[in-house]
């Protein structure tokens, strides 16, 4: 089992958590795995981070609509990838 394979729909799902200082440790270990070597995740993350930033918190209608977009693009590009 690929319990500790996250995927960039996890990454995407756990962001608030991972930034508010929320996650627990061990999702916290595999979460900075997977940004360490996902380029997407990684941009996905920085925009998150400003957003924070700016507003305090992260609620999903503040996500920018492009992000949104090129986050339906990575999850079929997932899964067409198969695994
Ligand atoms: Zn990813």
């Amino acid at each position: 089992m690929a319990v500790h394979d996250v995927r960039c729909r996890e990454v995407v799902e756990l962001v608030t958590d991972f930034l508010e200082g929320a996650l627990a440790v061990d999702r916290r270990d595999v979460f900075e795995r997977h940004l360490a070597m996902c380029t997407w995740c990684q941009t996905y993350m920085d925009q998150m981070r400003a957003t924070l930033e700016v507003t305090g918190r992260i609620r999903e209608d503040e996500v920018p609509p492009e992000l949104v977009d090129s986050l339906a693009a990575a999850f079929r590009l997932e899964r067409s990838g198969g695994a």
